[in-house]
């Protein structure tokens, strides 16, 4: 039996930005931290998680984002969609915008962290792992 590979394409906004990657053993979880509500705008980041091997940039973001020394965020200066997450402390690890997946559907949220800044109407994802922090 050969195992099936979740291959996906995704992008930005307004298409300037392109990217392929392969699910296979990939994490999604929501992040509540304070940094992204301000970089989303919104109350949360969905992002989903692979070995950097797993993920190529067909037409790489110019734009890139330092909140601190701990990561960059890329995103297109064009559209503004925020791409990835990239931490220092993870160089062998992508994190992508999970909502920049051209087709997100059927990823499970698997955890829910930095949920000490979650909105007070935000109510956790059933099933999903909690932590306070990062996990
Ligand atoms: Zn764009
Ligand atoms: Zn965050």
């Amino acid at each position: 039996m050969s195992p099936k590979t979740d291959l996906r394409s995704g992008g930005c906004l307004c298409g300037a930005v392109r990217y392929e990657i392969n699910l296979d053993g990939s994490q999604t979880g929501n992040c509540h931290c304070r940094d992204c509500q301000k970089n989303s705008g919104g109350a949360f980041m969905p992002f989903t998680s692979v070995d950097r091997g797993q993920f190529r940039w067909l037409s790489a973001p110019e734009g890139e984002g330092r909140a601190s020394d701990i990561a960059v965020r890329r995103f297109c200066t064009a559209c503004g969609t925020s791409m990835t997450w990239e931490g220092r402390d993870y160089p062998d690890r992508i994190s992508i915008s999970t909502g920049t997946l051209d087709d997100p559907n059927g990823l499970e949220i698997a955890y829910e962290i930095f949920t000490r800044s979650r909105w007070a109407t935000i109510p956790p994802v059933p099933g999903a792992r909690q932590y306070e922090t990062e996990d």
